[in-house]
């Protein structure tokens, strides 16, 4: 079989269709309003980020906007995004390809009542155990790229106090799902406590480990 060329170009050009389309998609869910949250994916050494507050139904194939691990521009001229220091930390520190960056209003809201997501859902185990949410920093800053680091230890999502969330993955696809996912769960637990004179029953620790080992196993086989 003929060994296929890898045109680094075409594989920029195709994630970056990625990203667009992931960051319109959370406008889209009601995920963001406006250019609020940002997106990217990492390719090699690469990051493509969304460029900082351009509307997403805006942006073209030209607008490429890629950086170095370091936050250096190699690619395009729109400024990057302003939480580039979240994305890089995500990127020098785990293996993701692709992370997600949203003010969701119930993963928010959460945000300004606990210190982590209480274990409501057994899918809280799919990211690693409940979300912790990081300490406010005001966005942009290396200050709030650290209490994002420290709550995601062993996670693949956070909640960024009185800001929103951030999750990552291995893929545009499951960074975007696991969102979603933490977006459902942190609905779930507001609407459950908000039942009067009740508090929703929690999973055990022993539970979500179960669920976390049946997990690994889920969905089709190979
Ligand atoms: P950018 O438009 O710079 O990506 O900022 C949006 C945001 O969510 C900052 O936290
Ligand atoms: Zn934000």
């Amino acid at each position: 079989m003929a060994e296929q060329r890898r045109d680094p170009e075409a594989e920029e050009s195709h994630l970056w269709e990625g990203v667009v389309a992931t960051a319109r998609r959370t406008v889209a869910d009601g995920l963001v309003v406006g250019t609020s949250g940002n997106v990217s994916a990492r390719v090699g050494d690469l990051v493509l980020v969304t460029p900082s507050g351009v509307p997403y139904d805006r942006l073209t194939p030209n607008d490429i906007t890629g950086v170095d691990l370091d936050g250096c521009q190699v690619l395009g001229t729109l400024v990057p995004t302003s939480e580039l220091p979240m994305h890089l930390a995500v990127y020098r520190t785990t293996d993701a390809r692709a992370v997600v960056h949203t003010h969701a209003v119930h993963a928010t809201a959460v945000s300004t009542l606990v210190t982590e997501l209480p274990p409501i859902h057994y899918m809280a185990a799919a990211m690693g155990g409940p979300a912790r949410v990081a300490p406010y920093a005001a966005y942009g800053t290396d200050e709030l790229a650290e209490n994002m680091l420290s709550a995601l230890a062993g996670r693949s999502g956070c909640l960024l106090r009185n800001h929103g969330m951030i999750t990552y993955g291995a893929t545009l696809d499951q960074a975007y799902d696991r969102t979603a996912q933490l977006e459902w769960m942190c609905r779930l637990w507001l609407t459950a406590s908000a039942a009067p004179g009740r508090a929703p029953s929690l999973l055990t620790e022993e539970q979500m480990e179960e669920a976390g080992a049946r997990l690994k196993g889920y969905g089709q086989r190979g």
